[in-house]
């Protein structure tokens, strides 16, 4: 037999797009979320937002992609996942099933390896959404909100495309909201998290009476939504007995329902 071209291992997990295919994925990527016209609907947004610069994928990823490890109920429920890289930004995912990583993010393995695991708990609630919100009401004690916000707030919100797609969501009658810290000079990694008070229509800084007994978590920054804390819990070590607890309970429960 002749020598077969070499088939990297994890395909076909992941699809690997070059800049051409990549460009291709961002229209795609527009015409499923609208996340950048919704970007461009909200005057802060429209300013912080980084413009996406599709590029060629680093010479190394696919030796890279080696050393992710993906448990069963997440590496056999995302196969077909595009990666697209991009000039400079923040890593994210936008619909349906793609991973957006910056040029240069393959340079510290450590971080290369915790991002496409954060990343990849993102396409995974993408494509099972319904279990996950089951799982959030259950584990989480969190509803999905979709009442309106007073305008004075949602003007100052920062768009995740992680979330864009999915409802606000409440704890104990308080819904976190991200918000810019300077909505005049707006900047992705200036934010901070707010709690609506659905009740009485207020908001302020203070996260809910019990909100860290449960949870543990002293990272407001992960509390905007039920997405971006199940993707904390899962990829970091825990700080506390609660955050333990949770991302235990959390991780039980994945393996049980996608086993
Ligand atoms: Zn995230």
């Amino acid at each position: 037999m002749g020598a077969a071209a070499s088939t990297p291992s994890i395909q076909p997990i992941f699809i690997i797009n070059d800049r051409n295919g990549s460009e291709q994925q961002l229209r795609l990527n527009e015409q499923l979320d609208q996340y950048n016209a919704a970007c461009i609907a909200s005057a802060p947004n429209r300013s912080a937002a980084p413009t996406v610069e599709p590029s060629d994928s680093p010479a190394d990823i696919y030796e890279k992609m080696k050393s992710i490890e993906l448990e069963p109920w997440i590496r056999d429920k995302i196969r077909g996942t595009n990666i697209s890289f991009f000039l400079d930004g923040l890593p994210h995912t936008r619909e349906y099933a793609t991973i957006w990583l910056p040029y240069h993010i393959c340079e510290n393995d450590r971080s290369f390896i915790k991002v496409m695991k954060h990343e990849a708990i993102h396409i995974h609630q993408r494509i099972y959404g319904s279990v996950w919100k089951e799982i959030y009401e259950t584990v989480f004690n969190m509803k999905p909100w979709n009442g309106k916000l007073p305008a004075e707030l949602d003007g100052k919100r920062r768009l995740n495309p992680d979330t864009i797609l999915w409802p606000l969501y409440s704890w104990n009658n308080r819904v976190p909201v991200m918000v810019y810290i300077r909505p005049d000079v707006p900047r992705l990694t200036e934010t901070r998290l707010v709690w609506y008070n659905i009740a009485d229509n207020s908001w302020n800084l203070a996260a809910p009476k019990g909100w860290t007994d449960f949870f543990g978590t002293d990272a407001a920054s992960i509390c905007e939504h039920p997405n971006e804390m199940a993707a904390y819990f899962l990829t970091e070590a825990p700080t506390s007995p609660a955050m333990k607890d949770i991302a235990d309970n959390l991780l039980a429960t994945l393996r049980f329902k996608f086993s």
